[in-house]
């Protein structure tokens, strides 16, 4: 037992509920809003975009939902998915410090977004949905959609950021192997897309630009097609919370429980997926974890943002929610973590932020490169430049606790693999990868653009 390195589920322990970290949050829930009127939003406004079902899932306040058994089917593709304990890792560092990793890099799409794409796509195909839109930033979600989509019988219009669509040809490869078809954003097919291209036919395109793409193409169907995100939103939060609920039995087969768990984020959807139930447990079970939100100091949200009402797009269409934001209108540098691209962050996770119940770090890239070739070379696992983040920070927590002489459990979450990534590795190893410096100007010019909300 004592030198197990994985630590493996079987079939019958995958998790029959979703967790709703809302049922036992001591904070209150902030409103919707809608982006024209700036008053709460009805269902009616919200199931132009999604199917109802995810829409009572939104503002649900039961603790556990069940997974459907179709759902459930799919998932078993890959799931229960294992936990490491990283020994090697810990040898390499020399530290007394335990390190777990809990792997979403081994779904189909090689990230955890499949957990929350496949109960996306079974609802719409149960609503008689005909056709997606989303958008996807490194092409993680877009392929993790994909493949979804293609389980249940759905078409799917992928809008992917420029900067990505140029530097990740195999994932939008990936995405059209699965039939799903993609466009580079800003595109022609939208008037929002026309607008911009217009004024910057160079636009690196962002996450936001994106969305409000695919929003207005679901927006102007006629009710055919709706729109998915694969963040942000308290739903995708409660569908990731398998991989939490898997970890907290993992965790128990190790008999360990963490001091300290680390994820990256960009919306917050895989790091609220396993910190949530051991939140629970702080909350309800006088545990007294530390959890810490890592995020690129190029979209420093949490560290650097207002913590304010803002648009979830550029384009002032999506709904307007209570989230630490660097302004709607912020274009990020095209930092490789493609994935961490956004201009805000879950509400549920900014709140909690904003309350002291987590904490956020922002680190620069190259000290993320270091760090995923560091784990490469001990693990051998090639991590996603996004994944990158949270191994930055796991890695300085366990040298944190060599120094101190502390036998720390630090549990972070691999995200994905680098295996579409490797053209960033490249630039990285040939000493030609940057550091972005923080882009104040550009954020203090989009703070400016805040929607005026009288709470
Ligand atoms: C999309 C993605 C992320 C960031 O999104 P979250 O919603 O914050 O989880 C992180 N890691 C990987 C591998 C991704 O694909």
């Amino acid at each position: 037992m004592s030198d197990q390195t994985r630590f493996l589920l079987n079939e019958t322990d995958l998790p029959k509920c979703w967790y709703n970290v809302m049922a036992d949050s001591p904070l209150p829930p902030t409103p919707v809003l809608h982006p024209v009127t700036l008053e709460p939003v009805t269902p009616d406004f919200l199931s132009v975009l999604f199917p109802m079902e995810l829409i009572l899932q939104e503002i649900s306040a039961e603790r556990y939902i069940d997974i459907p058994e179709p759902v459930r089917e799919i998932y078993k593709l890959y799931r229960p998915t294992p936990l490491h304990r990283a020994r090697r890792l810990e040898q390499a560092l020399g530290t007394p410090a335990h390190i777990f990793f809990k792997n979403e890099s081994v779904s189909p799409a090689g990230s955890h977004k499949p957990n929350t794409a496949i109960a996306q796509a079974f609802y719409n195909k149960a609503a008689g949905t005909k056709a997606l839109t989303t958008e996807t930033g490194a092409g993680q979600w877009g392929s993790a959609l994909a493949l979804a989509c293609n389980f249940f019988g759905l078409d799917l219009e992928v809008y992917m950021v420029r900067v990505s669509y140029d530097q990740k040809p195999y994932r939008r490869i990936m995405m059209e192997t699965y039939g799903a078809q993609v466009f580079a954003s800003p595109s022609e097919r939208t008037q929002f897309g026309r607008l911009l291209q217009a004024k910057d036919p160079e636009s690196p395109g962002s996450l936001g630009i994106a969305i409000s793409e695919a929003v207005e193409v679901a927006a102007t169907s006629g009710g055919a097609k709706k729109y998915s995100l694969g963040s942000v939103l308290n739903h995708v939060l409660m569908h990731q919370t398998v991989v939490g609920e898997e970890a907290l039995k993992q965790m128990e087969m190790a008999g360990e429980y963490p001091d300290v768990i680390i994820g990256c984020v960009g919306g917050g959807s895989n790091y609220a997926g396993l910190a949530y139930p051991f939140l629970r447990q702080n909350l309800k079970g006088g545990k007294r974890t530390r959890f810490i939100a890592v995020e690129p100091t190029a979209t420093p949200s949490i560290t650097k943002g207002a913590y304010a009402f803002d648009y979830g797009d550029t384009a002032k269409m999506a709904p307007i929610v209570k989230m630490y934001t660097l302004g709607h209108s912020f274009v990020p540098p095209s930092i490789h973590a493609g994935g961490l691209r956004y201009h805000g962050m879950a509400p549920s996770m900014s709140a909690f932020c904003k309350a002291g119940l987590m904490e956020a770090i922002a680190v620069p890239q190259l000290t993320t490169f270091e760090a995923a070739v560091q784990f490469a070379r001990a693990e051998g696992i090639v991590p996603a430049p996004e994944t990158a983040h949270a191994i930055r920070v796991a890695i300085d927590e366990a040298l944190d606790a060599k120094e101190k002489g502390e036998k720390r459990v630090i549990l972070f979450n691999f995200s994905g693999h680098g295996h579409f990534d490797l053209s960033a590795y490249q630039a990285y190893l040939s000493g030609k990868l940057e550091d972005y410096a923080y882009p104040a100007e550009e954020i203090q010019a989009a703070m400016k653009d805040l929607p005026q909300v009288v709470a």
